[in-house]
């Protein structure tokens, strides 16, 4: 332990557990838990054994995206099964809080959710478990970032000046609790027209790339806008499990070789 004067007490590793880590945003719906979907089995179909936990309080959608229906259930004590899809362990904020509780209460139900989730659920022997933050770099993901033995962090960011701004205090509030930044992607980074192949920089393009680069961190790679990773993602069957040779899903593989 840390004498007086020492660095601050890293929070303590999972068993069993190799390396936490996590996926953020400096805001919502620019893709991050559609991102950590597909990463997640792209670092499985890499022969990682693969956990993800989804601590979006805002709006779990880890469920849905795995399509998973139905409740973990008690294992012993305390502790959960997670649930499992597509060879992943999973376990979710949303099987835990039901969707009527205020806003309000759900902040300080993080904490305790977020250990819960990490040590008192059968987790069993994982590689990687990859973590779904809650969008944003208010108190509850700061205290979420500092209470979690993370081993890095991935920034998921559009192109946009705006939602570049936002991934930035991202970066600054993994920097403030020490914890590596491991990349930015950029996702919904271009779009080819399916019927004609012409492509169109919606969001304008590129300026995650540059954005990485003054801040002097890893660029992981772009991710087009396209259909079929909405449908896929918005259906239970995230692209990298449900079309493995699409080129999407071979850009996921990529991104994941990185990590
Ligand atoms: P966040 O977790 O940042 O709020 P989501 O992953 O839930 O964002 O994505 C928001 C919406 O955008 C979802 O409907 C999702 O299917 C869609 N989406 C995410 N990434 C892409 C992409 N690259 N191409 C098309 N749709 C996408």
């Amino acid at each position: 332990a840390a004498g007086p004067g020492g660095p601050p007490p890293k929070a303590a590793g999972v068993p069993g557990v190799k390396q936490i880590i996590a996926v953020a945003s400096g805001k919502g719906g620019v893709g991050k838990s559609t991102t950590t979907a597909n990463l997640a089995v792209a670092l499985a179909t890499l022969g990682m054994k693969v956990g993800v936990l989804d601590a979006d309080i805002y709006g779990p959608s880890v469920p849905k995206i795995f399509g998973i229906t139905g409740k973990p259930k008690l294992v012993s004590g305390r502790t959960l099964a997670p649930m499992e899809a597509y060879g992943l362990k999973i376990m979710s904020i949303g099987f835990l809080i039901d969707e009527e509780t205020p806003m309000i209460w759900r902040g300080p139900m993080v904490i305790s959710a977020i250990t819960q989730m990490l040590r008192e659920v059968a987790w069993g022997e994982l590689d990687v478990l990859v973590v779904d933050m809650p969008p944003g770099t208010g108190d509850a993901q700061l205290t979420m970032a500092q209470q979690t033995p993370l081993a890095g962090a991935v920034i998921v960011s559009t192109p946009q000046d705006l939602a570049l701004l936002d991934a930035r205090r991202g970066v600054a509030m993994f920097r403030k609790v020490e914890v590596p930044i491991l990349g930015i992607v950029e996702n919904m980074s271009y779009f080819i027209c399916p019927e004609c192949g012409h492509r169109s920089d919606i969001f304008a393009h590129g300026g995650a790339r540059r954005e990485a680069e003054r801040l002097r961190i890893p660029f992981l790679g772009e991710i087009p806008l396209a259909m079929q990773i909405r449908e896929t993602s918005d259906s239970g069957r995230p692209i990298v499990a449900s079309d493995p040779g699409s080129a999407h899903a071979k850009a996921y593989v990529a991104l994941a070789r990185q990590v």
